[in-house]
């Protein structure tokens, strides 16, 4: 038997299912004043906000000395007179409502449709938005390995130990394959992403962002749970992928904390 979640998830407790339409999910932005808490240095500060529409419990990025640290806003202000100069400001909010199905796969759940839990979207849940100074250049070809004969990979003993315990620990945050090409979220000490291409069994072209030479943890624990997710799908709903060509995977953790947190309203059906 297989259960199916069902759910919808909006910011605003005060913003009912009927008066949300499909204009105004990308609300306008109202300015304000915002207190953001910051988990992992355990500080509050204020900043000034002119991008988004933005409430309590909202997840957020500012620049600053803590660009990158992930924030949570404890208290708005609409009326302030500030000198600009004094305050840094939010650069980025997290995209954390979310509605559709997902299947359930162990330590993840699956959707198979591309609209639930896109990358862009888990994305903003881990990373500040990319500064467009910026770029990437990926160089070779990256590293390819068949799905069954992970054992023959050619990495350090550690290196694999350190991936496995990754992936045991369910820190592959986010997984999805979308006609052939891969990508996945790790939580390290960082959020890391790992880009590869996925065909009948064989990964190649596997990279990750943390610019290590050679095959590094992240990418370890990305393919333990890219045959684990797969085993699952294959083994319960291998219709539904053959169909849409396409699967993501989010953890629970990852998707209780911020997709069901604890400012949202919303609904949940078991099916
Ligand atoms: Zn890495």
């Amino acid at each position: 038997m297989t259960l199916k979640i069902g759910f919808h998830s909006d910011r605003y407790p005060e913003q009912t299912t009927l008066e949300k339409t499909e204009s105004n999910t990308q609300s306008k932005a109202v300015k304000s004043l915002v207190q953001v808490h910051f988990p992992s240095r355990n500080m509050t500060l204020s900043y000034y906000n002119d991008m988004f529409d933005l409430h309590r419990g909202d997840i957020v990025y500012v620049d600053g000395k803590l660009e990158g640290h992930r924030g949570r806003v404890v208290d708005v202000s609409y009326c302030f007179k500030i000198k600009l100069s004094d305050y840094k400001r939010v650069i980025g909010r997290a995209d954390t409502e979310a509605n559709g199905s997902l299947y359930m796969a162990d330590s993840h759940f699956v959707a198979f449709d591309r609209s639930v839990i896109p990358f862009e979207k888990v994305q903003s849940w881990f990373k500040a938005p990319n500064s467009s100074e910026e770029e990437y250049v990926i160089g070779g070809e990256g590293t390819a390995v068949f799905l069954d004969r992970l054992g023959e990979i050619d990495a350090n003993p550690q290196i694999i130990e350190r991936g496995e315990q990754y992936y045991f620990e369910d820190r592959v945050a986010y997984i999805s394959v979308c006609s052939g090409q891969g990508r996945a979220i790790v939580e390290g000490t960082q959020p890391y992403e790992v880009d590869f291409e996925y065909n009948n069994g064989e990964v190649k072209s596997l990279v990750c962002d943390c610019f290590c030479a050679g095959i590094c943890k992240h990418e370890i624990a990305v393919l333990l749970q890219l045959r684990e997710t797969l085993r699952i799908i294959e083994e319960s709903y291998n219709e539904l992928y053959t169909q849409s060509d396409y699967f993501a995977a989010v953890s629970k953790g990852a998707f209780f904390a911020f997709a069901m947190s604890p400012n949202k309203r919303g609904s949940v059906t078991l099916g």
